[in-house]
């Protein structure tokens, strides 16, 4: 299949190189020109601008970092709409609001052009190794055709979880859980420090135990070891709580844990650590009571 590809980051690369590796034909394009060298160099054909990639395109997918990077990218001058045919079919893979998403894909509709969200959690391992968790919104036809051949081989699952923007709202309650539970694991192996109980013995006695999760079994070694290299960066987990703030209070949910986490991470980015892992958030802690977990 001819699938072009749009945005070429730290997840876009990977998943390129999982498209040409399942066979199929790859045409890029990032702002970044420096982006495509990589996946180029792996056999993907680099295009003049996104409306170049749709007109060689049956499918088209997008990997950008938010909503107004979305809309350029589709609905923007040289944009990906300019170039299609009619039924091309667009897969949103950025982590966006959900009614962002379903701006554009009216916007492509009126034009015959297909669109679905399929944001994705798992992370650069996760799209190294296609096992991403796919949570996709929007046509379940359009899902089937693409399920097996394109989002399967680039993930381990992908889950249709409703109208156009489920797939983004699934990814925001993902976001609040995984924000959530890091924090909880920074300020309880801070106590356990301070209390005098070793943080590496506290994580492997209560592992097994209903305390452990996949965020513990990631993210604990970092803060044991005080390596917070990215990973996924705070500044962009800032932008998925901004936009479950919002989405939340749009349909009238409150978000008092969400809130919580939203100032300690805009405290991090004040504090110069917007481009470490969001397993810094440890370094909240730290502040707090002057005791580091890693010491
Ligand atoms: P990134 O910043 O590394 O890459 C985004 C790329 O998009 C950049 O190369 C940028 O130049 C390009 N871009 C921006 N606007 C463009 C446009 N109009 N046209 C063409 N290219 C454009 O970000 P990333 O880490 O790859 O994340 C991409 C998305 O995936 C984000 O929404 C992020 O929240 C989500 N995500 C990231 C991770 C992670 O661990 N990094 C995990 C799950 C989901």
């Amino acid at each position: 299949m001819k699938i072009g590809f749009i945005g070429l980051g730290i997840m876009g690369k990977p998943m390129v190189k999982n498209l040409l590796k399942a066979g199929h034909e790859l045409i890029v394009y990032d702002i970044a020109e420096e982006n495509m060298k990589d996946v180029v160099e792996a056999g993907a054909v680099a295009a003049k601008n996104n409306k170049d990639v749709a007109e060689q395109s049956e499918v088209v997918i997008t990997m950008v970092p938010n909503s107004p990077h979305v809309k350029e990218a589709i609905l923007g001058e040289n944009g990906v709409l300019e170039g299609a045919k009619e039924g091309l079919i667009i897969i949103d893979m950025s982590s966006i609001a959900p009614l962002a998403s379903q701006e554009v894909e009216a916007a492509c509709a009126k034009q015959g052009v297909k669109m679905i969200d399929a944001p994705v959690s798992g992370g650069e391992p996760g799209a190294i190794n296609g096992t991403l968790s796919i949570m996709v919104g929007g046509d379940k036809d359009v899902f089937e055709q693409v399920k097996e051949d394109v989002l399967l081989k680039m993930g381990g699952s992908a889950v249709h979880c409703g109208d156009i923007g489920a797939g983004n709202t699934t990814k925001l309650a993902n976001q609040i859980i995984v924000a959530v539970n890091i924090a909880a694991v920074a300020e309880a192996f801070t106590l356990a420090k301070k209390a005098g109980v070793d943080p590496e013995l506290v994580f492997q006695a209560i592992r097994g135990g209903l305390a452990g999760s996949q965020v513990m079994e990631d993210k604990a070694p970092m803060m044991l070891k005080g390596n917070f290299a990215p990973g996924f960066r705070i500044d962009l987990h800032i932008k998925d709580l901004n936009n479950a703030i919002e989405t939340g209070h749009g349909f009238g949910s409150a978000l008092p844990l969400t809130a919580q986490l939203m100032e300690m991470m805009q405290t991090l980015r004040a504090d110069g650590f917007g481009q470490e892992d969001h397993s810094s958030l440890a370094r909240i802690y730290e502040k707090i009571t002057g005791t580091s977990i890693a010491d």
